[in-house]
């Protein structure tokens, strides 16, 4: 196997004198789409925030493959939607910041529209950002994040409080940045609708509890591990799909 773009060797890492995550090994290859699980406070964001170099690691090491440029994306919750600009002008307050010119060049212009037009946010483009429902929120973070042309992006809960539709649509663009080689982590709480649906999980808990395919790492053994709870595991056409303990008996007592 060739050099992964990542590579998270025994890494421990929190706030102060407290580990959030701890002793973290993990290989993310180019290209890859990976999905973080597990419950509230399982350190997560932590990973992400590691990763992107956010927070010191206090033990061990993250090595990135020369030259890789990365993106995270935050919680769209962690942002003050009312800052007075609109999603163009959003989009282009992402681009190099080394630059001396303070206005944007045609050529950055004509990136702002190219992207959002490929996020479905062309009309948008001189909208204020507080005017945006919750799916066009994150599109626009979305947006943000690609200005940069990145190889490896990290997102934050990408679909938390989004309708169903909308979260089908966040995944499919994701699915398709994927297809086009951008390499993609990202962190969710929603197991059935996101989780079960990406190529390869990582089961969190302070520590790795399991990480592989969906079929492999959503097992009722796993998510005891990862979540303290007892859930089951249903099988609808060769998906996973996790349901309580007290929900599974039922189902399967009706069936
Ligand atoms: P998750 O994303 O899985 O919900 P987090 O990485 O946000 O988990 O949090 C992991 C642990 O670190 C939790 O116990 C949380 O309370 C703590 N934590 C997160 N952010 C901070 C912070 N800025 N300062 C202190 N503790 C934090």
């Amino acid at each position: 196997m060739s050099e992964p773009l990542v590579d998270i060797s025994h890494v421990t890492c929190g706030y102060g004198d407290t580990a959030a995550i701890r002793d973290i090994d993990l290989q993310l290859q180019a290209g890859t789409f990976t999905g973080i699980v597990g419950p509230s406070g399982s350190g997560k964001t932590t990973l992400l925030r590691a990763i992107a170099g956010r927070i010191p690691v206090a033990h061990g090491r993250i090595s990135m493959a020369p030259g890789t440029r990365l993106s995270y994306v935050p919680q769209v919750e962690s942002v003050d939607w009312n800052f007075p600009v609109t999603v163009g002008e959003c989009v282009l307050m992402a681009r190099e910041t080394s630059r001396l010119l303070p206005w944007a060049t045609p050529e950055e212009k004509r990136q702002v529209g190219q992207t959002l037009e490929r996020l479905g946010l062309a009309g948008l483009q001189g909208r204020h950002i507080r005017e945006l429902s919750g799916g066009q929120q994150q599109r626009v973070f979305l947006a943000r994040a690609l200005l940069r042309r990145p190889q490896l992006v990290l997102l934050d809960e990408p679909t938390s409080g989004l309708d169903v539709k909308t979260r089908h649509e966040i995944l499919h663009l994701l699915g398709e940045l994927h297809d086009d080689g951008l390499t993609i982590v990202l962190t969710t709480h929603d197991l059935n609708g996101m989780a079960a649906h990406l190529p390869h999980l990582v089961c969190l808990n302070v520590h790795v509890v399991a990480e592989g395919a969906p079929r492999e790492v959503l097992t009722p053994d796993v998510l005891q591990h990862t979540y303290g709870a007892s859930m089951d595991v249903l099988d609808h056409g060769g998906m996973p799909v996790v349901v309580d303990a007290y929900t599974g008996a039922a189902l399967r007592s009706a069936s």
